[in-house]
């Protein structure tokens, strides 16, 4: 299965945590971006296998419904639906109009993923973001009764003056409105960002190590107490209900991405494309190739790259399918690695394979970067 992922770089304002690829909506620019997205997917290649889709952004939901209907419909006609079908799409909450999803619902969106980081006033501000925990309630109540299956709140944790009370808070209100999947991500301070200028002048605005770690204990406890299963670092899922777009990507499966930004893996090379929206947009509409970064991976960088997308899944990584796919003994030629791990109990290895303990996933990025860098 490859995965269609589409970005929608417009947002109706600029949080100053983003280092997305996006820009402040604007009509006239919105229209031309969705003409060149078009032309770009109908220039792109067709194929017989089967995909999920996944609109993100961006704020996919600064476009009308029947802009989204539209553009559905494009790649439709083009890639053949995975089945059962996955069409996921992002939506911040202020925007969402029960009229809306229904259209969604109608052009084939199956999941919707609502962008909700906190259910606590002074942290929704400090985010910069502009929906109240009202909107959500609101936009999931919607979700339900427009027939869209699948219902999925993005959490955040580590932000400035969070609390072990105030996470606690928002994780039962997210899960009192009974999403069917949770993602709870740390926030990351990237540079060039606002965020990053008001950590350099202040640093202790922002959680330590030390709470970051228990926020993310609280998270799991909370989720997995109220029945979520924790398939992903950062993503819980009522049975039924795991992201099948995102499976496919830590199982280092194929996709294709549209759009300013959006990045596409295949045949063992990762391309990227422009983040120079002028630039995406004059030569997607020009039929051009979009100007993109592309690097292949080979050999242990490949086996590397699997390796640390595995270990991120409850299920981690199998030494067999590693095995068939690399032709790497993966007990042997990361013994280095895995060893101090071992024993240090934050990886668990078995005859089929292996994966994080519950420790583990606590510092996975630092022991999923040491696969990326054996030479
Ligand atoms: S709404 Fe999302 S994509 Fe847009 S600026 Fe905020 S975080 Fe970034």
């Amino acid at each position: 299965m490859t995965g269609i992922y589409v970005h929608l770089p417009f947002c109706p304002y600029i949080c100053p945590y983003c280092d997305f690829a996006k820009w402040p909506h604007k009509e006239s620019a919105a229209r031309r971006y969705m003409d060149a997205l078009s032309d770009e997917i109908d220039a792109a290649a067709a194929d017989g296998g089967e995909h999920t889709v996944f609109l993100g952004g961006g704020t996919p939901n600064t476009y009308a419904s029947d802009e989204i209907a539209g553009l559905l419909a494009r790649i439709a006609s083009k890639f053949p639906a995975a089945c059962p079908p996955e069409v996921t799409i992002e939506v911040n909450p202020e925007l969402v109009t029960a009229d809306a999803l229904k259209a969604y619902a109608a052009a084939g969106v199956t999941r919707l993923s609502i962008g909700v980081q906190s259910f606590v006033e002074t942290e929704i501000r400090t985010l910069g973001r502009r929906h109240d925990a009202a909107q959500v309630s609101a936009a999931v109540a919607a979700a339900r009764s427009s027939g869209i299956d699948s219902v999925s709140l993005d959490l955040m944790f580590a932000v400035p003056g969070q609390t072990k009370e105030s996470w606690r808070s928002s994780l039962e209100t997210a899960i009192a409105l009974a999403p069917d999947h949770v993602s709870a991500y740390g926030l990351t301070v990237e540079e060039g960002t606002p965020y990053a200028d008001w950590r350099d002048r202040e640093p202790r605005a922002f959680p330590d190590q030390d709470l970051e770690g228990d926020l993310y204990e609280l998270a799991i406890d909370a989720l997995e107490t109220a029945g979520f299963e924790h398939y992903e670092i950062s993503n819980f899922a009522r049975p039924g209900h795991r992201c099948a777009h995102n499976a496919n990507y830590w199982a280092n499966g194929e996709y294709v991405g549209f759009g300013v930004g959006a990045a596409s893996y295949g045949s063992g090379v990762r391309s990227t494309h422009t983040r120079d929206l002028d630039a995406y947009v004059s030569a997607a509409s020009q039929g051009r190739k979009i100007p993109d970064q592309s690097e292949r991976l080979e050999g242990a960088q490949r086996a590397g790259e699997a390796v640390m997308l595995a270990l991120r899944t409850a299920q981690g990584l199998s030494f067999a399918a590693f095995k068939e796919r690399y032709g790497l003994e993966f007990l042997e030629y990361y013994a280095s690695i895995v060893e101090p791990y071992r024993e240090a109990g934050l990886l668990e290895v078995d005859a089929a394979g292996a994966r994080l303990t519950k420790r583990g996933r606590f510092v996975a990025n630092d022991i999923c970067a040491t696969f990326i860098t054996l030479p």
